[in-house]
């Protein structure tokens, strides 16, 4: 079944770390933005030349979507059950910034239709967060963990983000006790990643900041996925936990060769062997859909060979791993015959492990998977 991501571009205040699509709220903005990505969820059926193609999950990703009224929320949703056989089941996911709900906000948000709240969280550090741009405290957090639980959200989610500038070991660990203290059902841990011209580049150089040493940032993994383990959490992708069965169903279609559709600007798509990508400005993509033009500016045709490798890298990523016999027979291809030459050195160093069909990567191998990865591309 598809996935269908909603993007959201919109934010109170831009963090100094973010090369995300996004800008600052604007609510005239807001309201025609809403309007077009209603008008293109609904000619999606007649564009795909599928009226009703099924979908089990809507994941409303951004950007900050707790910005948008709960109305707009429903209406959106409302679309893409007009538009799309949506499972009665459907996970519908909404990224919230902790600062943009209270208890009313959230229980509105669950009326409308959501069911899975994802907190960008990022630390349970009020000086972290300081330095890294976000508005919200650690105890604003908490709290709307408990405001979500509060408003009938049985499916909640953190992100953290780990090796921050000047964060020690310690420090880090104890964002992961915080963490499993809140007792999510669900958990990301990200690296953060400073692109070139980050303002927080020279924000850390004024302060005199640096990252901790490679090996600290191997060491936070590893141990961050152990206190996890232990808490009850299960590691399901080298990046995510869960308590079992509250895997992110949407998440998992990029992981599983799947198939999904992203409606607003920058929005990607990959759908029946082609990748689409929309225009990343919110008012040309706005204006386009008024225009009843298409908001695609980049759609190419995936060969198989390159279905066969994103499958191939992305599955690897999972903990399961790959099944070899399942993906050669998709592909049509004896798959550790064409790559085994180059994976087996892996394998040796303990990195990967073939269980019968099955490849996956243990977890020293995922600190390595960008190595391990790169024999597929
Ligand atoms: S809230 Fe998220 S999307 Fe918005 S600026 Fe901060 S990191 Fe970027």
């Amino acid at each position: 079944m598809l996935g269908l991501y909603l993007h959201i571009p919109f934010c109170s205040s831009i963090c100094n770390y973010c090369n995300f699509n996004r800008g600052l709220y604007d609510e005239a903005l807001k309201t025609r933005y809403v309007e077009a990505l209603r008008c293109e969820i609904e000619r999606a059926p007649h564009r795909l030349a599928n009226p009703r193609a099924k979908a089990d999950t809507i994941f409303f990703g951004g950007g900050t979507p707790s910005l948008l009224a709960s109305a707009d929320v429903a209406a959106l949703i409302e679309a893409c059950r007009r538009s799309f056989d949506l499972s009665p089941d459907a996970e519908i996911t909404l990224e919230t910034n902790p600062e943009t709900v209270d208890r009313a906000a959230l229980e509105r948000f669950r009326a409308a239709g959501v069911n899975r709240i994802s907190f960008g969280v990022q630390s349970f550090d009020d000086a972290e967060l300081k330095r890294l741009g976000r508005i919200h405290s650690a105890a604003r957090a908490e709290a709307a963990v408990r405001e979500a639980r509060g408003a009938g959200f049985d499916n909640v989610s953190l992100d953290l983000m780990m090796w921050l500038p000047g964060q020690s070991v310690a420090r880090w660990l104890d964002n992961v006790h915080a963490l499993i203290a809140a007792s999510p059902d669900h958990a990301s841990l990200y690296i953060l990643e400073l692109y070139p011209n980050a303002p927080l580049k020279e924000e850390m150089a004024r302060a005199g900041l640096s990252l901790a040493p490679d090996e600290d940032a191997a060491d936070m993994y590893l141990r961050a996925m152990d206190l996890l383990d232990r808490a009850g959490y299960v590691q399901y992708e080298i990046s995510n936990v869960a308590r079992p069965g509250r895997e992110s169903r949407h998440n998992l279609k990029y992981w599983m060769d799947g198939e999904w559709l992203g409606f607003g600007c920058g929005a990607h798509s990959t759908y029946a062997g082609v990748r689409w990508r929309n225009v990343s400005s919110t008012e040309d993509y706005s204006r386009r859909v008024e225009s009843d033009g298409d908001p695609a500016i980049e759609r190419r045709a995936l060969d198989r060979g390159t279905q066969l490798e994103e499958a191939l890298f992305t599955g690897l990523r999972l903990t399961a791993g790959i099944d070899l016999s399942i993906v050669g027979a998709r592909y049509n291809c004896d798959v550790w015959s064409r790559y085994g030459h180059d994976l087996q050195p892996f394998v040796d160093e303990g990195w990967l492990v073939r269980e019968g069909p099955r490849l996956r990567l243990t977890r020293p191998g995922m600190l390595m998977a960008n190595e391990v990865m790169a024999v597929f591309v």
